[in-house]
């Protein structure tokens, strides 16, 4: 991996996201580890018009918000910092605002063990944080205190966010949460539905180790 071939996955990274349906127009950010520097997308650039040139460098070390690039960082870039520090097996963070988690995240409803996918999350429930102002320190403590060891979680009247140890998981993780809300939206449409066990999930879990799109081998 090369700064540069990073750079132009995360650009690959949000057209996906976008054709997909996860963030449209500008919605929506992308981070990923370079070393004690976080690479992440510029504030309010429309995917369509994201170039690998235009993501901005953060060093991760840095109290001030200090940037390089030719165009100023997410206004998140302060959740993506944080959680990158917080956090060593984290390689990169996505934040998108697709609709079912969103929808969920607005009634404040964790999603709960509905399918044995939330094993890959790394636990029974996928939390939800308390609302914060977007952008803001709250809004990072907020998201830390609710992630802790999980790789996803809703933001409260907001969105949501996985993170991976590379993009390709990170990503994987997105489309899997979108999925899980969708289910789980429908699913209390008609009343509800069976929670399968904490024990179950845990199993599966370790079971799953390997299980789903992988991060890449380092080349
Ligand atoms: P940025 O365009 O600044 O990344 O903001 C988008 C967003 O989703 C804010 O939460
Ligand atoms: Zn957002």
């Amino acid at each position: 991996m090369t700064e540069d071939r990073l750079r132009a996955e995360i650009v690959a990274r949000c057209r996906e996201l976008d054709a997909r349906g996860l963030n449209r127009g500008a919605s929506g950010n992308l981070s990923a580890r370079w070393g004690e520097v976080m690479l992440i997308t510029p504030s309010a650039v429309a995917y369509d018009d994201l170039r690998p040139e235009m993501i901005a460098r953060m060093p991760l070390g840095d109290e001030t918000g200090a940037w390089e690039g030719p165009l100023k960082p997410s206004s998140e870039w302060r959740f993506h910092r944080d959680i990158l520090r917080a956090r060593p097996d984290v390689g990169a963070v996505v934040h998108t605002h697709a609709a079912y988690s969103t929808i969920l995240a607005i009634a404040r409803r964790p999603i709960p063990a509905i399918h044995y996918m939330i094993a890959a999350f790394g636990g029974p429930v996928i939390p939800c944080c308390d609302y914060a102002r977007y952008g803001t320190a709250e809004l990072s403590a907020a998201i830390l205190r609710a992630l802790g060891a999980m790789n996803g979680c809703l933001m409260a009247n907001h969105g949501m966010l996985t993170v991976g140890p590379d993009l390709t998981r990170a990503t994987w993780l997105a489309f899997e949460l979108e999925a899980l809300a969708h289910q789980y939206w429908h699913v209390l449409q008609i009343g509800g539905g069976h929670v399968l066990p904490d024990a179950e999930i845990a199993e599966v879990g370790r079971d799953f180790a390997g299980y789903g799109v992988q991060a890449r081998k380092a080349d």
